[in-house]
């Protein structure tokens, strides 16, 4: 047996005898097919790509930790990452564009996804959130509809604003979103320059049972910043992993990127009175009413070893929620509670969890079984269902979630609010004169090319609607008027 350590073995770790040169029938004949190195090379070449998410297919990641900085939120959740001041736990971030393929450019307009899992003691916790505190839909059902809009058109397979712009002019509650996205957070700087938002309204338990409404806020450290739109343009053509790179690099560098975790606390009873529907994630909670509080600090300072191992396997849901923080009635929520687990599912089989970036730290004992990709021995000998008389894993009645009363008919009942204006038009009043310069032209410039007036009119009106001057602006830029019906 030869000693050599560093030598070249088959995925069944038989030694390699040559690598350059397959097996043939003579120097010059057919090659053999028992050349069982070549066969299984080529193979497992060819099955290297699993499917790219749908949405969210091209992301950078990193490991970091995070620490509790506020004693005080122990009031709020039970949860026991969460228990005291100094507590730190092992995290993983996803950032993401929503609507590119997975080699698509970084410096687009786009959503960032901004997919946090903390490795906590009681199972992993992720928080996948994005880098807008809203979204452009607020009801699952809309979802599919609304990214085939983002994504190419059947026939030409090009980006298609015709379908865009027709979506969300006949999607009014967008208009916040595409307002958040058309401005200078629409397109940050780098991943470090930009916050993350939980976006949905989540519930939070403390010890007494007693529960909260919160949002999430992580504010970054090293500023909000946004990225000119020319240079974007440029960069897209030269280096279009250039998000991708600076966040690789800054780590590598040791200028580890941080953010303050804060989140804005809302009493229980407030969802039945506030001005806003708590749980249509097309609206943000006013910080007047209900500051942000500090929780901790995220700080990312490890890059991945391997990009595939790590970053594409790395998968999040709503779903995973550790005692103390539960889910809202958030609709959009509910759906992400399904979709993305059962993406995952898909993409990385029914075992994904027990791929190293996705396994908790805690163990896992129940009674799932079998399954491809089974590879953490499957429960060994231990019981396989429950109840049983064998000791088995039993359910833990402190974890049961917090109550919530329902009342109502089962039906498909639209949100209440019908006002998708008041808060675009205070975001749109709210950005600086030269910020709202920016935000007319980007919308100008993306609506131009729309072919049809009416869909351009249908969405001057929702502009018009949120402030008279955005949409009278809007409409100069197009060449249009604001309709008389409007006004
Ligand atoms: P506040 O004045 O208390 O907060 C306004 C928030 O707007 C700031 O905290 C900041 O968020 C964010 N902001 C500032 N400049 C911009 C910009 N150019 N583009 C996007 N966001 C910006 O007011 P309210 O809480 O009452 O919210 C008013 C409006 O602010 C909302 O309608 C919403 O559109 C927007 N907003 C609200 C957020 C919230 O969760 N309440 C979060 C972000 C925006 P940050 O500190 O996170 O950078």
């Amino acid at each position: 047996m030869s000693n050599n350590k560093n030598r070249l073995t088959t995925a069944s770790g038989i030694p390699v005898g040559d690598n350059q040169n397959s097996v043939t029938a003579g120097s010059n004949g057919p090659v053999l097919i028992q050349d069982f190195h070549l066969l299984e090379k080529l193979a497992h070449f060819n099955r290297e790509r699993i499917p790219e998410r749908v949405v969210h297919a091209k992301g950078a990641g990193a490991h970091g930790y995070f620490e509790v900085t506020n004693d005080e939120i122990s009031k709020y959740t039970k949860a026991d990452f969460l228990s005291e001041a100094g507590k730190r736990t092992d995290m993983f971030i996803r950032f993401s564009t929503v609507a590119g393929e997975l080699g698509s450019a970084d410096t687009v307009r786009d959503p960032r996804g901004f997919a946090v899992k903390f490795y906590t003691e009681e199972g992993n916790y992720d928080l996948v959130g994005n880098n807008t505190p809203i979204f452009f839909i607020r009801d699952a059902i809309k979802f599919p509809d609304f990214i085939h809009t983002q994504k190419r058109h059947p026939q030409t397979h090009l980006k298609d604003v015709n379908m865009v712009w027709d979506f969300w002019s006949l999607s009014p509650e967008s208009l916040h979103q595409i307002t958040y996205l058309h401005g200078d957070r629409g397109l940050p700087a780098t991943l470090r320059h930009m916050n993350g938002y939980g976006s949905h309204t989540y519930k939070w338990v403390n010890d007494q049972g007693e529960a909260f409404w919160v949002k999430y806020h992580f504010i970054s450290e090293q500023g909000v910043k946004g990225l000119d739109v020319d240079l974007a343009d440029k960069l897209a053509g030269e280096n279009p992993d250039y998000h991708t790179e600076d966040l690789y690099n800054a780590i590598d560098q040791g200028d580890f990127p941080a953010w303050k975790l804060y989140v804005q606390i809302i009493p229980y009873e407030d969802y039945k009175t506030y001005k806003w529907d708590l749980f249509d994630v097309t609206k943000t909670v006013s910080q007047k009413d209900y500051p942000r509080i500090e929780v901790g600090r995220m700080v990312l300072n490890r890059n991945p070893e391997n990009y595939f191992a790590e970053v594409e396997q790395s998968a999040f849901t709503p779903g995973n929620l550790v005692p103390g923080i539960e889910a809202s009635p958030d609709k959009m929520l509910q759906g992400r509670i399904f979709s993305y687990g059962d993406a995952h599912r898909y993409r990385l089989g029914a075992n994904n969890q027990q791929i190293p970036i996705n396994r908790p730290v805690n163990e896992v004992k129940n009674y799932q079984r079998d399954g491809a990709m089974r590879v953490d021995g499957n429960g060994g000998n231990t019981p396989v269902y429950e109840p049983n008389s064998l000791n088995g894993p039993a359910e833990d009645i402190t974890s049961k979630g917090n109550p919530f009363e329902v009342h109502g008919v089962a039906d498909s009942v639209a949100y209440d609010s019908e006002d998708h204006y008041t808060q675009p038009g205070d975001l749109y009043r709210l950005m600086s004169v030269d910020e709202r310069d920016r935000l007319i032209e980007n919308f100008v410039n993306h609506m131009k090319p729309v072919e049809s007036d009416e869909i351009k009119l249908r969405q001057i009106e929702h502009f018009y609607k949120a402030d008279p001057e955005w949409g009278e602006r809007i409409a100069q830029g197009l060449g249009l008027a604001v309709p008389e019906s409007v006004k």
